[in-house]
């Protein structure tokens, strides 16, 4: 008999109902509450790559299948598309407690679709018990050091498991009595048909009753559970996946005349998308595997962001959305600058490693600057390493505080016209960057440069003295106030002069320059010295000498260049055209390691935990090759210490793609 087919059972199932309705939209309306009154985030747009990614993304899980997580993706996505199956299922589950043989339109036992249905419901039902087996052996066993072990876990994994064998268990039991599953042929029922027909009818009945209610218990528990779980995912991951960040280069701008407070001073500073990360986290730890802050012993791990400020964000809802006075002489006390130590803050490399590694694309580094910029702009707190940083980079255009009338000297006998001397036009405006004026090895790549497109006949000019720093150092630390002051000269100057297509040498450049300026007036064709190489290269504008045979290189991606803007087949294609034999590290491409320098960490101290560049150094000597090619000149000056730290100076060699082309190419004046 259907356990809701007398009064009471009715009464029961009905109250239960609206009483985990009830718990729910009061949980998730404080939630959704809260993402309404966020600021605004700029996501509603390209809705053909959005959609296409939800496709992709969130039905076919192609994050959580990456190579390097085979095993506890198809565990992961098993589980995922079992639950869309069973979704139908529990439509059908509560419809029946109303309507006996209660069914969706296309889905009943007579229709193909609804046959086709219970046989799929059947193999996911039996494939996620399996896959909950998996997951709670590895959480119990084998214990990943990326994943905190939580009662959290366990109850959901428990609730999980209920309601896939309680539902098995009442087709079985169906079966045995009826000869089908409530009408249905379920392949299921009639394998453990003979398990209940061998009870007894009346031992059947009660297993199948008892069933019926632990199945609603752990339907409606599971649903109230979720507002104030991790598992909250459950709801917000399709929106997360829809609206993630399309663009990586750019950083959110302030406007400093209008803005009443700098940065995130407090919750009520994040944009929604921001809080619905907080909410979507998952603390599968991918993000925490793939940074190179914690894989080196600093006290950042992205994951612990996330659970720190869900942490802190949840108990003051109330608060936030104004429902509960603050007690008086109090301001609000989870402002995630005070829950987010500042030496968190201040480990990060900005590198996006974690947002390339999270299956919900989760952002951080957004939300990481917005904090240090609370504490730069704010409370004028920063290491004191920055202050020095700060004052060259406001009185001489340069972090090093180097004369601001010598940042052309480096071109001294090339013969590259000046854009203001220019006569006529050129193709190219050639950005040199900092490292490229002032520092000895960023010199040598700046001269290679020039010298490989002069000899591919490609015009270009250079701004010399006009050039100052992009500013990239100084937004990425916090300092939105020096960064726009420097960028802002930059665009008055590149406007000036009508500049359109820039070649950049420097990543950090190019991605100021290409994503940033735009915020500024500044709208450029930027482009990579490796592009442009390679690109000279394939066009034979450049002849390449017979390279020895077996010269091996291993490339290392910058951040800025590769995840930040996606460029990572033209420094190898320059390389390839070069004669030499690539060996690629074990991190590579889109999960390539940090060199330790972006977000401003490049004029900080590493005091913490081991280093990050000497951990590179080591996976680059670890491929076999002599020789580390880089395409950035933070990269190039981390690794080249790294090389001298770990003593494989004279074993391990550190040059700029630029370096390698030009010093095999032949030339058409010798
Ligand atoms: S951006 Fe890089 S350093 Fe910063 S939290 Fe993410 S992975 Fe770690
Ligand atoms: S941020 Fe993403 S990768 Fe990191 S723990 Fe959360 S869901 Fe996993």
């Amino acid at each position: 008999m259907r356990p809701t087919a007398t009064l009471p059972g009715m009464i029961l199932f009905v109250v239960a109902l609206l009483a985990s309705l009830a718990t729910f939209a009061y949980l998730i309306e404080a939630r959704f509450a809260l993402l309404r009154a966020a600021k605004p985030s700029a996501r509603f747009d390209r809705w053909g790559e959005r959609f296409a990614g939800v496709l992709t993304q969130f039905l076919g899980q192609r994050r959580i299948l990456s190579p390097g997580y085979l095993g506890a993706g198809i565990m992961h996505a098993l589980i995922f598309w079992g639950f869309l199956a069973v979704g139908l299922n529990s439509i059908h589950f509560i419809g029946g407690g109303f309507v006996a043989g209660f069914h969706l339109p296309f889905f009943g036992p007579a229709s193909w679709a609804g046959r086709a249905y219970v046989v799929v419901r059947d193999l996911f039902e039996v494939a996620v018990v399996v896959m909950v087996a998996v997951a709670a052996y590895r959480r119990i066993v084998v214990r990943p050091a990326r994943l905190t072990p939580s009662w959290d876990a366990a109850l959901i994994l428990s609730l999980i498991a209920t309601l896939m064998v309680t539902d098995l268990a009442m087709a079985g039991a169906e079966t045995a009595r009826d000869g089908s599953a409530n009408g249905y042929p379920s392949p299921a029922g009639h394998a453990l048909a003979p398990l209940f027909a061998s009870m007894g009818v009346p031992a059947s009945e009660a297993v199948h009753g008892a069933c019926f209610w632990l199945h609603l218990a752990a339907l409606l528990g599971f649903l109230c559970y979720l507002p104030v779980s991790k598992h909250f995912h459950v709801v917000t991951s399709l929106p997360s996946v829809l609206f993630r960040r399309l663009d990586t280069g750019s950083l959110p701008m302030i406007d400093l005349e209008k803005a009443e407070t700098f940065g995130i001073t407090g919750f009520s500073d994040l944009r929604w998308k921001d809080v619905l990360d907080v909410y979507s986290c998952t603390e599968c730890g991918r993000c925490q595997a793939a940074c190179p802050a914690y894989a080196t012993g600093k006290p950042l791990s992205p994951k612990k962001i996330n659970e720190d400020m869900r942490e802190a964000m949840m108990p003051a809802l109330p608060l936030l959305l104004g429902r509960k006075p603050l007690p008086e002489g109090q301001s609000l006390p989870v402002l995630p600058s005070l829950t987010i130590a500042d030496d968190v803050l201040w480990s990060c490399t900005t590198c996006r490693a974690c947002e390339q590694a999270c299956p919900l694309f989760i952002e951080f580094v957004d939300r990481i600057v917005g904090m240090r910029r609370k504490l730069v702009l704010e409370d004028g707190a920063f290491p004191e390493e920055l202050t020095a940083a700060y004052k060259n980079l406001e009185k001489a255009g340069n972090p090093w505080g180097q004369p601001a009338d010598q940042r052309g000297d480096w071109a001294e006998g090339l013969d590259i016209p000046l854009m203001a001397k220019l006569e006529g036009e050129v193709e190219y405006l050639l950005w040199v960057g900092c490292a490229g004026a002032y520092d000895d090895r960023g010199k040598k790549v700046a001269r290679a440069t020039a010298r490989i497109l002069k000899e591919a006949g490609v015009t270009f000019a250079i701004l010399g003295t006009e050039e100052t720093c992009t500013g990239d150092p100084a937004r990425r630390s916090g300092n939105e106030y020096l960064y726009q002051m420097l960028a802002s000269q930059n665009v008055e100057t590149l406007n000036r002069y009508g500049v359109k297509k820039i070649v950049a040498q420097c990543p950090h450049c190019l991605n100021s320059l290409l994503n940033e300026y735009p915020q500024l007036g500044g709208h450029y064709e930027v482009i990579h010295h490796s592009q442009v190489i390679a690109r000279l290269l394939a066009d034979g504008r450049i002849g390449m000498n017979a390279a020895p045979a077996g010269q091996t290189v291993t490339f290392h991606d910058s951040c800025y260049l590769g995840r930040h803007n996606g460029i990572y087949d033209a420094p190898r294609e320059a390389l390839s055209s070069a004669g030499l034999t690539i060996l690629e590290m074990p991190r590579s491409r889109e999960n390539g390691f940090c060199c330790g320098a972006g977000g401003g960490r490049m004029w900080m101290e590493e005091s913490l935990g081991t280093k990050v560049n000497v951990n590179r150094v080591d996976e680059a000597a670890g491929t076999g090759a002599g020789l580390v090619a880089s395409a950035c000149p933070f990269c190039m000056t981390m690794l080249a210490d790294g090389v001298n730290e770990t003593g494989r100076a004279g074993t391990l060699e550190v040059q700029d793609v630029a370096q390698i082309v030009e010093s095999r190419m032949t030339r058409k004046d010798a």
